[in-house]
């Protein structure tokens, strides 16, 4: 097993850089030392993954030189210069050394130097393309071709089954129903499709192989019915989610090993969900044995409580021997559409999570409210869709994206803050079913912005009440002011105040104060974290209602909250302070 990562130093400089490579990722790298340093940067590349190099990236290639073979094959290679301003991956960038320099630079506080065409223009490589979808790729797929006429803005197409939620292709890119002669393609198919010159050939995980065997059915058994039944119909083996079979033959030794030989999981169901699959070879001794009429072709259509059944593309076929016997089916399932309810954060940049920029470059339509699709533009990758709308549209917003992930799309739905807190999510999982994957990203909401500008109001139970009482009646609202009142809770006011609602906050703050001191602090924020930011501390007795605005949040604290050097406190434990 090689090692995954080796870094080699020659100056005082890059050995406290290493070791603090070493000290942070321990489990990972290892430092290579030898009597000359060219010895221990070959030492490195033959026996790790990734090599960190704190030479000069000409003296790196020079030694390393001779001993290159295929990128697929050799080391990822990162340079590191003397100063620490730049982690230069080298060689291997989509095989590792784009990612581990952005690694490196996190920790070393230095910039990336990525030189790899398809991220310099942030079109997705094919490779990149891969990795998303966590699709294989057919061997001896033109990767190289495609990728230089995808990047230079040629023609390409795009066929096969296409629903599948691909994220953003750039506008070169055309979908067709069959390859043109000529141009470059990309196909996205489970067929036995050779690869070759100008065609890649992606594996989407459709096939479904549904196993039944008997007792003591060997592993050999188990892949050649497996192998028969995919040759037979011309469906590639790379395209195989998983095995599929009953409960009972979840511990099926023979059944385990195959699969674990291949890679596939194996996924076991219920006896009565797959009795309810309809098939075409039902079995009453099969029924009487297990509790399903059917194993290899139920298990291969169904995919679980609510979804969609994959339809049979290889009906039952056994094995050679009869005893043991194994039984194989295989269906197609269809792609699933993806939904991710993306919260933007309250506004500043640096609150906007990595993993909600991940979604945003994952998806090929993003639905939102203008001012946010604004916000995040730049972000998005070329050829992405956008569905924009204004405000008061949030049934359409929600419904566009539904409908668009239940079309197969990748959909991104964006929210300010937290896109589940008074926003989108709840409009759209009540239109969603379970034919669609939803991915949920959590984003800091405006009462915690505020809140960390504040000081520390939110530090005991709290509660957060929207005053618009658009959609809520005005005396559910005032219930839950007077619950919180009596409850002595911090209270959290969205929406509080607009032009057509201007009498709602000052009866909200009377209702409070009936319960809680004069000098209770109350704290609002206007803008937080956008451009205008304003943070004022105020007591419920100096409070004026006619300052605060849509765009504002306003923390009423509880009879326990405190000013404390200009600070909202509210204490941890009503005991210990
Ligand atoms: N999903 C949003 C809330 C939407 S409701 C979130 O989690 O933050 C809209 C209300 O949120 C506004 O009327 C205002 O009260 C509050 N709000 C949203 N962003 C804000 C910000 N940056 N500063 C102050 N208040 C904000």
């Amino acid at each position: 097993m090689r090692h995954p990562i080796g870094v080699v130093a020659a100056t005082a400089s890059g050995r406290t850089a290493a070791a603090t490579l070493a000290s942070v990722w321990p489990k990972e790298v290892r430092v290579f030392a030898a009597d000359s340093v060219a010895d221990a940067l070959r030492e490195a590349f033959r026996a790790c993954e990734a090599v960190v190099s704190f030479l000069a990236v000409g003296a790196t290639v020079r030694i390393l030189a001779p001993l290159l073979e295929h990128k697929t094959t050799d080391p990822a290679v990162v340079c590191v210069d003397e100063s620490r301003r730049y982690a230069v991956p080298v060689l291997g960038g989509h095989h590792g050394a784009n990612a581990l320099a952005e690694r490196i630079a996190d920790v070393l506080g230095c910039t990336p130097v990525v030189t790899t065409a398809s991220d310099a223009v942030a079109v997705p490589g094919l490779d990149e393309l891969a990795d998303l979808m966590g699709w294989p790729i057919e061997p001896g797929s033109d990767l190289a071709g495609v990728g230089a006429a995808l990047l230079s803005g040629e023609p390409v197409t795009l066929s096969g089954d296409l629903t599948w939620p691909l994220p953003a292709l750039p506008p070169n890119v055309t979908r067709v129903s069959a390859p043109e002669p000529g141009l470059p393609v990309i196909a996205v198919t489970d067929e036995d499709l050779a690869a070759g010159r100008g065609l890649v050939v992606y594996r989407p995980p459709s096939l479904v192989v549904g196993v039944g065997a008997s007792r003591g059915a060997s592993a050999e058994e188990v892949l050649e019915t497996i192998d028969a039944a995919l040759a037979e119909a011309r469906l590639s083996p790379l395209s195989v989610r998983h095995l599929a079979s009953v409960d009972a033959k979840a511990d099926e030794a023979g059944l385990l090993a195959a699969a674990e030989r291949r890679g596939w999981p194996v996924v076991c169901h219920p006896a009565e969900a797959l009795a309810r699959v309809e098939t075409p070879n039902p079995s009453e001794v099969v029924r009487a044995a297990v509790g399903t009429p059917s194993v290899a072709e139920a298990a291969a259509r169904y995919a679980g409580p609510g979804r969609p059944l994959g339809e049979l593309v290889v009906p039952k076929r056994r094995s050679a021997r009869a005893n043991p016997m194994v039984t194989v089916a295989v269906a197609r399932h269809r792609g699933r559409g993806r939904l991710a309810i993306v919260g933007l954060g309250p506004g500043a940049r640096d609150l906007l999570t990595p993993r909600a920029v991940a979604e945003l470059r994952r998806a090929a339509v993003v639905v939102g409210l203008d001012q946010y699709v604004d916000q995040v533009r730049d972000l998005l990758r070329p050829g992405t869709e956008v569905v924009a709308s204004g405000l008061g549209q949030e049934e359409e917003r929600a419904r566009t994206a539904v409908e668009l992930a239940r079309a197969g799309r990748a959909v991104a739905l964006i929210g300010s803050g937290d896109a589940g807190v008074y926003a989108m999510a709840s409009p759209a999982l009540d239109l969603a079913d379970e034919a669609i994957d939803v991915v949920g990203v959590p984003g800091v909401t405006a009462a915690a912005a505020a809140a960390s500008l504040l000081g520390a109001p939110l530090g005991h139970d709290h509660a957060y009440i929207s005053l618009s009482d658009l959609h809520t009646p005005w005396a559910a609202i005032e219930r839950r002011i007077r619950a919180a009142a009596e409850g002595d809770f911090v209270v959290c006011f969205y929406n509080p105040r607009s032009r057509q609602r201007d009498w709602q906050l000052a009866r909200a703050v009377e209702i409070l104060a009936a319960h809680r001191p004069p000098k209770t602090p109350v704290g609002y924020v206007r803008n937080a974290t956008r451009e205008g930011e304003r943070v004022v501390l105020t007591t419920l007795a100096d409070f004026d209602p006619a300052e605060v605005d849509m765009y504002t949040v306003v923390l009423v604290g509880s009879s326990n909250t405190r000013i404390v050097a200009g600070r909202m406190v509210t204490p941890r434990g009503y005991r210990w302070s």
